[in-house]
Formats: C-alpha cells, structure tokens, sequence
C-alpha cells in the first residue's frame, strides 16, 4: 500500500492509532448536525487528489478543529505532500502577480520574477512563456 509520510508524524501500525481528547468549547460547530469532538482518533483516509492513502493525525485533527478554528464540518480530502504543493503554488502565483506589477523593477526583482515564472511553467501551472520572454 501506498502510504503518504508526514514529514512531523509517523504513520502507526495498523490497530495502533493514537486517540487524544478533545476539548469542544474550543470549536466551531456550524450547525446540531456535526457533533462536536470530544476525542480524535489518526484516521486513514484516500487523497482526492493523488489518490494514494494518508494518516489525518489525531494531532492534525486538533490543531484544524481548536487552534486553527476550522469548522467541525471541514474535512481532509488531500495528504499533507498535497497540501504542502498547493500551498508553494499559490505563494508563487502571489509572488508572481505582484512582480508582474512592479513599473521599474530592479534587477533582483527581475530576476526573482523569471524564476516564479519559470518555476510555475516547470510544475505545470503556468503555460504562457512569452510573459517570461519579456523580461528576457
Ligand atoms: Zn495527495
């Protein structure tokens, strides 16, 4: 099996998942329908987008629900190396909209805008070359 690492926790063995507790006047219910946690257990779930197996932590799980504020109906569909890829991505379309911006922009400023661009063409997510080619 196919199993996504987390780069801070190790996966368990199967029947060795961590429980921890939960603490409900930390989170944000959005309606009766979705209880709130009184515990949280390392769930194994399929990445919607690569589709290979991950462990959603217990840890995880308690940081989204009571530090982040996320809502108890908010669920993981992606593994962390998924999530990670798509949270670079967008830094890089930010960064590279606001170089885009720049009226005069000085040379280190040019350079780090043909490396986003480039850097977004390699991954895929960009494919105009020509805005690259204007700024050589
Ligand atoms: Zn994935």
């Amino acid at each position: 099996m196919d199993l996504v690492k987390h780069p801070r926790f190790p996966n368990p063995n199967p029947g060795e998942e961590e429980t921890i507790k939960g603490d409900p006047s930390q989170q944000n219910a959005t309606d009766a329908v979705y209880a709130y946690f009184d515990s949280y257990t390392d769930k194994l779930l399929t990445c919607q987008k690569c589709g290979r197996k991950f462990y959603f932590f217990a840890k995880e799980q308690k940081y989204w629900y009571e530090v982040l504020g996320f809502w108890n109906d908010a669920r993981c569909i992606h593994c962390v190396e998924c999530r990670t890829k798509t949270h670079k991505v967008k830094k890089l379309q930010k960064e590279y909209e606001l170089l885009q911006k720049l009226d005069n922009p000085l040379p280190d400023e040019v350079r780090k805008f043909r490396i986003t661009a480039k850097t977004l063409i390699k991954i895929g997510c960009m494919k105009d070359r020509s805005k690259v080619g204007k700024l050589g």
